[in-house]
């Protein structure tokens, strides 16, 4: 049967009056850069976290650059990271110079996985190859068993950046993410798919002050003007010292207004969101499918919820169910390609195989549609049309 609707998309930002009102008042004002908001916005965010200094750039791809850089990475380094990630968490090492390896995830929860972290660093450490940097990504908002991974860090001296770009407003062992208490730099996404949105927009936190200033310098063209930082006293008012080379990363005033004021309602947006997991838990009972295990840990911010197919117990294939909810109006997505089978890495030498766990996950994942305004009868009907492909 046919269902006649508009698509269900897989994610989808909410955008209210008290927003448009906040980003028009920007666009009134005298500062479309580098005025007030951006400070604003970053305040929103360590007084969340908890972080002490949050720096708000133009994504999370500029905030994974910057951090690598902060943390020192470069020619003849290493930084390892999940495979099952966007590109986004490995290509940060290749922009700084560095190689990168991955890690296989854990079949449960689908994150870097502790104990095969645990063998590759003692494998790398007798190779006299260790990482400089370690990205643990909290895969749909889930957080990482991040105990375990600053233990091993720890241990072999490798500095730690969270890519949390799923899971603001989530919480690890009560605590906000974010907050940095087993990581040296955490990651922030403001896409409008992700769970809070600046329409593009990241931020770095941190709770050291050396790495939030050299943030602040590669956020930034490596322009200082902090006396402090020059290497001879300043010659007047207009002066400034380039002392590194930075880019411009900045983001505007617009999208800090606009991230002010969702900010605001983060909280409802995750217990939201904990309401609709919830819902598909219970509508999803008793179809061929596996859902999303949750650890006692982690409260997450569920940017996404994926579900398995049980293949052995289904007659159509992973790519038909797909093209099947697509066809049928289902705004479905796959999250992610594993980064290691990417043609770009494929050419560094990795293969089919080389994470076995990250191939079994991808050949039977499907993330279902998954936002804060979604509708008890749009999951209804996502589930009812699952239902009917898998002919359960
Ligand atoms: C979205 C995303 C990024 C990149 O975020 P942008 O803000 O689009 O640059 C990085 N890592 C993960 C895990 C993401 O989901």
């Amino acid at each position: 049967m046919k269902r006649e609707a508009a698509v269900i998309p897989y994610g989808k930002q909410e955008i209210t009056q008290d927003d448009i009102d906040a980003v028009v008042s920007v666009l009134k004002s005298d500062f479309l850069t580098q005025g007030p908001q951006v400070p604003a916005f970053e305040r929103t965010l360590t007084d969340f976290t908890g972080a002490k200094h949050a720096l708000a750039v133009n994504s999370a791809t500029s905030a994974l650059h910057i951090a690598c850089l902060a943390l020192g990475l470069g020619e003849g380094d290493w930084l390892w990271t999940t495979p099952v990630t966007f590109v986004a968490s490995a290509n940060c090492g290749l922009y700084c110079g560095a190689q990168v390896d991955f890690v296989d995830i854990d079949p449960r929860t689908y994150n870097l996985c502790p104990e095969a972290l645990a063998t590759k660093l003692a494998e790398a450490d007798a190779a006299g190859r260790l990482p400089k940097v370690l990205v643990a990504v909290h895969l749909c908002g889930q957080a990482c068993d991040m105990a375990a991974i600053h233990r091993l860090c720890q241990r072999y001296g490798i500095k730690v950046i969270e890519d949390a770009s799923h899971a603001i407003g989530g919480r690890y062992q009560g605590q906000p993410i974010g907050d940095g208490r087993y990581s040296d730099i955490t990651v922030f996404s403001f896409h409008p798919v992700k769970i809070v949105t600046t329409a593009e927009g990241g931020a770095a936190l941190t709770n050291d002050d050396e790495l939030a200033a050299k943030m602040a310098l590669y956020r930034s063209h490596g322009i200082t003007r902090d006396e402090a930082l020059m290497t001879e006293p300043s010659h007047g008012g207009w002066y400034y010292q380039q002392v590194d080379l930075g880019y411009n990363y900045r983001m505007t005033e617009l999208q800090a207004a606009l991230g002010v004021s969702q900010m605001a309602r983060l909280t409802d947006f995750v217990s939201a969101r904990h309401a609709l997991a919830r819902r598909y838990d219970a509508l999803l009972a008793g179809l061929p499918v596996v859902v999303p295990y949750q650890h006692p840990d982690s409260y997450s911010g569920l940017h996404l919820y994926v579900i398995r197919l049980k293949l052995d117990a289904i007659s159509c294939s992973h790519a038909e169910v797909f093209a099947q909810l697509r066809e049928q109006g289902i705004g479905v997505n796959l999250h992610y390609i594993p980064v290691h089978t990417q043609p770009h890495y494929r050419a560094m030498g990795f293969n089919n195989g080389d994470f076995p766990h990250a191939e079994q996950y991808y050949a039977e994942a499907i993330s279902l549609p998954m936002f804060h305004t979604m509708t008890e009868a749009q999951q209804v009907t996502v589930v009812a049309t699952l239902r009917d492909i898998l002919g359960a």
